[in-house]
């Protein structure tokens, strides 16, 4: 791991101090001519070099490169508490804290860190971009130029957006509540469900109403087990009783998302159902998250998902893949009885999701 410091604001008193950790990603890649040219991660020692209008921030900003930096492809639960654990140590002495990260999974990481850091009250704010920093033409640099301003954002000494956030070209959105929808144009990052929180143009325009409020009570507690004995299983028209029988049947399994169609409607065939039915006999938890990137699971709104709820399928509400996915790693992780298990899991902890 290295360590950059930064005082942009020398010889005055910085305003604010704000923690960048850079894991990886398209972000901070530089041609390098050793290489023919090709992409490779930039040293952030160079960083006022290639974003010289850091400058114009009053502000000690410190880079901590995580090693390895990693294609976001390659993320893993234990990078995510190691994120975490970083921002746990360092908590007191920042106003806020900017994640550089690739985008192709950083919707999944934005979700579990958003669980993760229990009891947040200042703002992480995850970015990437499209095209890196070491090209002529990116979002690189305007990602990170706003992710930090939003970061250190404050009103009467409180920050502006006390949670776990997305900022990617023009939008500000909840961690657990975005997707990336888009891999070739800047606005690669979406949230269907929840109104963006801030808007970026000339000005950044804050949507309050849509922000978590601040606590001053609150204190960061972060939890420190992910369970990664859970599946994912999709439907589609033909899928076959081996593969879920296969799938359900994984030794160790605890905990499944079935993503279903519309408002959360599966197969109606028998041995479908059974299967289901024997899983969550053995206690494994399933629930029920739409490939509908719009719109709510409403068990029992049809007959096709009657059956579901009849068998004890959870509906997930709005939730998206990658917040559910990493919801049930964090409450499995945190050993939660079962029926505080099936509770928790469809009522929102920390705004990733609207109760039914
Ligand atoms: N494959 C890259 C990653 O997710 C893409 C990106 O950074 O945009 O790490």
């Amino acid at each position: 791991m290295k360590v950059i410091q930064i005082d942009t604001a020398t010889p005055n008193p910085p305003e604010q101090a704000i923690l960048i950790i850079y894991t990886g990603g398209t972000i901070g890649m530089v041609k390098d001519p050793k290489i023919g040219g090709g992409f490779v991660p930039f040293d952030f020692e160079q960083i006022l070099e290639k974003i010289p209008e850091l400058h114009h921030f009053d502000m000690q900003l410190t880079l901590y490169s995580l090693e390895p930096l990693i294609d976001s492809s390659d993320i893993t639960p234990e990078y995510w508490l190691r994120i975490s654990q970083v921002i746990q140590e360092n908590y007191a002495q920042y106003d806020g804290f900017v994640i550089l990260h690739g985008t192709d999974t950083m919707a999944y990481s934005a979700s579990a860190l958003s669980f993760l850091l229990e009891g947040l009250n200042k703002p992480v704010i995850l970015t990437g971009a499209q095209l890196p920093i070491g090209t002529v033409r990116n979002d690189a640099r305007t990602n990170l130029l706003t992710s930090i301003e939003i970061a250190a954002a404050k009103k009467d000494g409180k920050p502006l957006v006390p949670e776990v956030c997305i900022c990617f070209h023009d939008l500000l959105l909840r961690g657990n509540r975005a997707k990336k929808l888009e891999s070739a144009h800047f606005d690669a990052f979406q949230s269907e469900n929840y109104p963006a929180l801030a808007t970026i143009g000339t000005h950044i325009e804050y949507n309050f109403s849509a922000i978590l409020p601040y606590e001053s009570a609150r204190q960061l507690q972060l939890q420190p087990v992910m369970e990664s004995n859970v599946a994912i299983l999709k439907m589609f028209p033909g899928i076959s009783a081996k593969v879920v029988k296969n799938l359900l049947s994984t030794e160790g399994l605890k905990g499944v998302v079935l993503e279903t169609y519309g408002s959360g409607n599966a197969p109606t065939v028998p041995w479908f159902i059974e299967l289901l039915k024997e899983a969550i006999q053995k206690g494994i938890h399933i629930l029920n998250i739409s490939q509908c990137i719009g719109g709510q699971v409403r068990q029992g709104r049809y007959a096709t998902s009657s059956l579901l709820l009849d068998v004890g399928v959870l509906g997930g509400s709005d939730l998206t893949l990658e917040a559910g996915i990493t919801k049930m790693m964090y409450l499995l992780g945190k050993k939660t009885p079962a029926s505080a298990f099936k509770k928790r899991l469809v009522e929102p902890l920390c705004g990733e999701l609207t109760p039914i």
